[in-house]
């Protein structure tokens, strides 16, 4: 294996997935639906497929899905883009995170992430030759140490890789947040790439795009998807939205690692953005009611929960049942409790952190949810 992978193991979706069937538990752990998007993504699918829009796609995206990209966009942030020259359409969020780094990162450029960070980062930074500089969001609420950062930014710095809602924290970046880097980047001249693929489920406060502030439309890209929205993860449709200087980059990146995105999809993910505005808030009021269930028994079972204000994850502090460490419960959870959680210490650089935090979700059905529940009160 290439030495800029070596470091890098089986990711720890798929590791803890693999258990989840062998050991036959429940599987609180890799992010995705138990139940199905809805119907009419789905058959504008099957229809795209009929229709014969089975060949390559346009390379940065079907038409019609980098207009319906552009024209979201311009309802959730009020900012207008080209759709021909601002949006790419890419094979997954993890795709476009991807493109946006190997498009637009020298070997050696410093990039800030916030730890715990989601695992493709890190190794995707490091394919790219990055410098990685780290900066960790500390529990109660994984606030961004404001201090730390200015530290850290200096005119080395080539971009900030950011993701709000936060997965695994759930924590949403405030606009004073938001501000403070902002700020930050004019100064230094610094890049935003923001991972945005979580900003639908916001539960306690507005998701902002970073985008969208003052100055920083020109220096961000902002990257989205359409797996946690519609309940498609296995779609991998997603895209990136950037002013076209940066666009060029990633369009010459995507380009030469996939080409194009899957034609008949792309042509189901439009009809999907077009969505009402009632899609969005039923999503969101379904996806309350799975949090308070899951929080409430974790709750109940012992567990420190730390609040989330977004995304389909909590995240807790496993410590009052006296194991080792994350890996540790983890395996424990999985073969005396039959319920699957993600260990968290893989989601940072120094991986003596995290080791006190465990990460569950409620993207499943109630049903689902309430018996991984009745599970760890009677077994734990
Ligand atoms: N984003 C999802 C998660 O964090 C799944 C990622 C994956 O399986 N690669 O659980």
């Amino acid at each position: 294996i290439a030495k800029r992978l070596e470091k890098f193991k089986t990711t720890i979706f798929t590791q803890m997935s693999s258990l989840a069937i062998k050991h036959g538990a429940i599987n609180l752990g890799q992010g995705f639906p138990n139940f199905d998007g809805p119907e009419f993504v789905k058959e504008a699918a099957i229809e795209a497929i009929r229709a014969g829009k089975n060949q390559y796609a346009r390379g940065y995206g079907v038409p019609d899905l980098n207009s319906a990209v552009a024209d979201r966009f311009r309802l959730d942030t009020g900012l207008v883009v080209d759709p021909e020259k601002e949006v790419t359409v890419t094979s997954g969020c993890t795709e476009a995170i991807a493109a946006t780094i190997l498009g637009l990162i020298n070997p050696g450029d410093e990039v800030v992430v916030f730890a715990p960070f989601y695992d493709s980062y890190e190794a995707t930074l490091s394919m790219a030759g990055a410098k990685i500089k780290s900066i960790t969001l500390k529990p109660p609420n994984f606030s961004v140490p404001i201090d730390e950062l200015k530290s850290v930014v200096t005119k080395d710095t080539r971009a900030i890789l950011m993701n709000t809602p936060h997965n695994p924290t759930g924590k949403m970046f405030t606009r004073e947040e938001l501000e403070a880097i902002s700020l930050l980047c004019a100064e230094h001249d610094v890049l935003v790439f923001s991972d945005e693929v979580y900003d639908k489920l916001a539960f306690e406060m507005d998701h902002v795009s970073i985008a969208s502030l003052p100055g920083m439309y020109e220096r961000t890209v902002t990257l989205n998807s359409l797996g946690k929205t519609f309940s498609l993860t296995g779609w991998k449709i997603g895209w990136a939205i950037a002013p076209p200087h940066l666009t060029w980059g990633v369009r010459q990146a995507h380009a030469f690692l996939t080409f194009a995105t899957s034609t008949p999809m792309q042509h189901a993910a439009a009809a999907a953005l077009r969505a009402p505005e009632s899609y969005y808030e039923e999503l969101r009021r379904d996806y309350a009611a799975k949090k308070k269930i899951l929080v409430d028994g974790l709750e109940a079972v012992g567990f420190t929960v730390f609040p989330s204000s977004g995304t389909y994850f909590v995240v807790v502090d496993h410590t009052p049942f006296g194991m080792e460490n994350d890996v540790a419960f983890c395996e424990h959870l999985i073969k005396e409790v039959g319920v699957v959680a993600i260990p968290t210490s893989v989601f940072y650089l120094n991986p003596e952190e995290g080791k006190n935090l465990v990460r569950f979700t409620f993207c499943k059905d109630e049903e689902t949810l309430r018996s991984a529940v009745v599970r760890m009160k009677e077994k734990m």
